[in-house]
């Protein structure tokens, strides 16, 4: 008998009677885009939920780090930025006119190491592009000060980091600017979405013009803007979502800690993510399966396959290693070897709020079997 499929993330949906009085609103005002009601109460209570003043809300986190960058002007000239990340970074920083420079990652967070950050600067090079890779907080104090000294501005992706705290501050507060994905199979979806952390009004502002053709006051033309506008369906299920993220996380917390409990203490086994710290979303569940391991990645990964569980190796492969990307003399495998042997190595076993104690336990068995 085959169990039934466990996936390695399922998409949080509010109760729908919570999002009916939303949709009832938007029935009734027949306004369905263009900074409409809902959403302008959604980017409140999301700045305020946050801990953040600044926020723009947007179509998605792709087209927000796009938009980040332009409204930055960092539209020309080299941006550093790390091949452990969804291919969207660095898509998102050719879009904006930009060349990705890739450097190596610190093998404790996953996340971009400031001395190889520090080591890739050349007169070219206009920013960092860090990703806060799995929820787990980038070293910010050391990224700024590479940053400060070379001139450089810090756009963050932010799209794993849905409520993360750091010092008990947002660590969306990081930084020139950080953007959000409410991608379906984020922390905290809107169907499809994302926001722009600003520092002030009028950068919000200015991001806010941009996402709408460029288009000022409704009249005037400034800039070549796109189309990027969050429309009121999203803003409805981000405002009933929001009623139920804290719920979201401690149950995801709790999964964590379990697999931690169960996994922590394997030879050759790390979990990546901390647990029983306070402000991490546990965006996902990422193990890595080293040399001295019981059972390789691979191995793994088909064995859990085969129990219709489904892991994922992720990110692999390096964005380094896709089409557009492989011929940079940055793209180099030899210089980026944390992250190639982390490639190698990880997976992420299921995560969701509501994954049960069973089906945690049919994981953990396949992980523990010699
Ligand atoms: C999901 C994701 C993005 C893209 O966000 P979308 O909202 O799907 O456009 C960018 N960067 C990272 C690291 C992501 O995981």
């Amino acid at each position: 008998m085959k169990w039934p499929p466990i996936h390695v993330a399922r998409p949080n949906l509010p109760p729908l009677a919570q999002v009916l009085p939303f949709l009832e609103e938007i029935w009734d005002s027949r306004m369905l885009s263009n900074n409409g009601p809902l959403l302008n109460r959604f980017e409140s209570a999301l700045a305020e939920y946050l801990g953040v003043e600044h926020i723009s809300m947007v179509a998605n986190g792709t087209l927000g780090i796009v938009l980040a960058l332009k409204q930055a002007g960092i539209t020309s000239g080299e941006v550093i930025t790390t091949p452990f990340s969804f291919v969207a970074t660095a898509h998102a920083i050719k879009l904006a006119g930009a060349t990705p420079v890739f450097a190596d990652i610190d093998p404790s967070t996953l996340n971009l190491d400031p001395a190889q950050v520090e080591a890739a600067i050349t007169p070219q090079t206009r920013a960092i592009l860090p990703v806060h890779v799995f929820g787990t907080p980038c070293d910010v104090e050391g990224l700024e000060d590479v940053a400060t000294r070379n001139g450089l501005k810090i756009i963050y992706d932010a799209a794993h980091s849905f409520g993360v705290h750091r010092d008990g501050q947002s660590v969306l507060r990081h930084g020139d600017m950080s953007v959000l994905s409410f991608h379906a199979t984020k922390v905290f979806n809107t169907f499809e979405g994302g926001a722009v952390v600003a520092p002030d009004r009028a950068t919000k502002l200015a991001i806010d013009q941009l996402a709408n053709f460029g288009i000022a006051d409704g009249l005037g033309v400034d800039d070549i803007g796109i189309n990027a506008k969050m429309h009121e369906f999203s803003a409805a299920v981000g405002l009933a979502q929001l009623c139920e993220i804290e719920t979201v996380l401690d149950a995801r917390a709790v999964i964590a800690q379990r697999y931690q409990d169960h996994l922590g203490d394997i030879h050759g086994l790390r979990c990546v993510s901390p647990t029983g710290v306070s402000g991490h979303n546990h965006y996902a569940f990422p193990i890595l399966l080293g040399p001295d391991c019981h059972v390789d990645r691979e191995t793994l990964f088909a064995r859990l396959s085969a129990e219709n569980i489904f892991a994922r190796r992720y990110f692999y492969p390096l964005i380094t290693n896709f089409a557009p990307y492989n011929t940079l003399p940055s793209a180099d495998p030899t210089l980026l070897p944390v992250a190639s042997r982390t490639a190698d190595e990880v997976l992420c076993l299921p995560m969701f709020f509501d994954l049960d104690e069973a089906s945690q336990d049919r994981i953990i068995e396949q992980v523990l079997i010699q």
